[in-house]
């Protein structure tokens, strides 16, 4: 069954007054239920479960530890390409951003020289990413650099476009372990606003995407919406909503939520509805709460002062010393047209010590194919 069905059931008329409308009363129901609904993930979201972040914050790191032990996986985006047709107003790669710094597609021999990079940096973990340009970056020219990745690294994933069912089973086939692929949007008249060109404006493709992955063989499942484009207790409750129906449909993936949000966009985008510290921490622990088993990744848009307070309270993977550059670790500097701007720019060490001051172990690797059943 398809997502589709599965959000058209929880229109945001339906779902507006679950954190609109939430007394505390319902906000201390959730906090002492084990199994949360969708009435309980809006309460948590609620105005009026300000005063229990504390309580929730402990009950998120109970259930983090409990679920994840005391790891955090280190892992690192790997551009392989800023070119991009489709035209996203919020992103600096779009075909329509204005950016004149230089686009490139790293050829093979320029995938390894990063990959050399991050491997002798320590990473076993790395995030392949492009803009989406498939007439240049084809599906073959991302399963080689797939294949290419899996030489260095141990686990291998792709933040790229949303892809037919057979091309994730190519990818799968040259080793693909994790698909990243955010809704951005699930409010459909603002994904509409917002996605001008390109065949990400099409809007049920994208929505499936995770689902097609799952039944193709993927093994990591990472969903998200991009915090700051729209109402973000709304986009939270069908994050939470498309993660269980994931759970339930493609449970032999394992699932992981991000939470980027919008900090410096393009000079024509402004941040409508912009999600302060407070509203975000809120927001992680509340989906925490309604997502026990589920991992959370958190990347370097991120401020280095607030990741680190962010650690104890469900973060399970985060990435280090990042570059959203292509050849941004070996070969190319600020010559080649970067996504955004990294907040946080500490080396992976330097995150390793505040990790393990933090009494949590950070993994470099974790997972092996040898773990696959025959
Ligand atoms: S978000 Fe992705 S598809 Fe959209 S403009 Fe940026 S790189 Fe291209």
């Amino acid at each position: 069954m398809s997502f589709k069905s599965t959000i058209a059931a929880w229109p945001e008329s339906r779902l507006q007054p679950l954190y609109e409308e939430a007394t505390a009363a319902d906000v201390e129901h959730a906090l002492a239920k084990d199994e949360l609904g969708m009435a309980d993930l809006g309460a948590l979201l609620s105005t009026a479960a300000k005063p229990y972040l504390e309580p929730m914050a402990q009950k998120a790191n109970r259930l983090t530890r409990w679920h994840f032990g005391r790891t955090i996986s280190l892992y690192a985006p790997l551009y392989i390409s800023n070119l991009c047709a489709a035209d996203c107003v919020y992103c600096g790669f779009s075909v329509r951003s204005g950016n004149k710094e230089k686009r490139i597609t790293l050829k093979p021999d320029l995938i390894r020289k990063e990959c050399e990079a991050l491997a002798r940096m320590g990473y076993q973990n790395v995030l392949i990413l492009t803009g989406e340009a498939p007439k240049a970056v084809t599906v073959d020219y991302i399963a080689e650099a797939i294949a290419i990745a899996r030489e260095y690294f141990s686990g291998v994933s792709v933040e790229v476009y949303a892809v037919d069912e057979a091309d994730y089973e190519l990818f799968v086939e040259a080793g693909l372990e994790g698909v990243t692929l955010y809704m951005e949007t699930y409010h459909r008249p603002t994904y509409g606003q917002v996605h001008l060109e390109g065949e990400k404006s099409v809007y049920d493709y994208r929505l499936d995407a995770s689902e097609r992955a799952g039944k193709s063989g993927v093994r990591n499942l990472s969903i998200g919406a991009l915090l700051g484009l729209y109402q973000w207790q709304q986009e939270l409750l069908w994050v939470g909503l498309h993660a269980r129906h994931l759970q339930k449909h493609c449970w032999q993936s394992s699932l992981s939520v991000s939470f980027p949000r919008l900090l410096h966009t393009p000079e024509r985008f402004e941040v409508r509805d912009f999600v302060g510290d407070s509203d975000l921490v809120q927001g992680m622990l509340a989906l925490r709460l309604f997502l026990p088993e589920v991992g959370f990744n958190l990347s370097t848009r991120e401020a280095a002062s607030f990741r680190d307070k962010l650690i104890p309270l469900g973060v399970t993977a985060m990435s280090a010393g990042s570059s959203t550059r292509p050849g941004g670790y070996a070969t190319r500097g600020k010559e080649v047209l970067e996504q955004f701007e990294i907040e946080d720019l500490r080396s992976p060490e330097e995150v390793v010590q505040v990790i393990r001051a933090a009494g949590y172990d950070p993994v470099w690797k974790d997972y092996d194919r040898a773990f696959d059943p025959v």
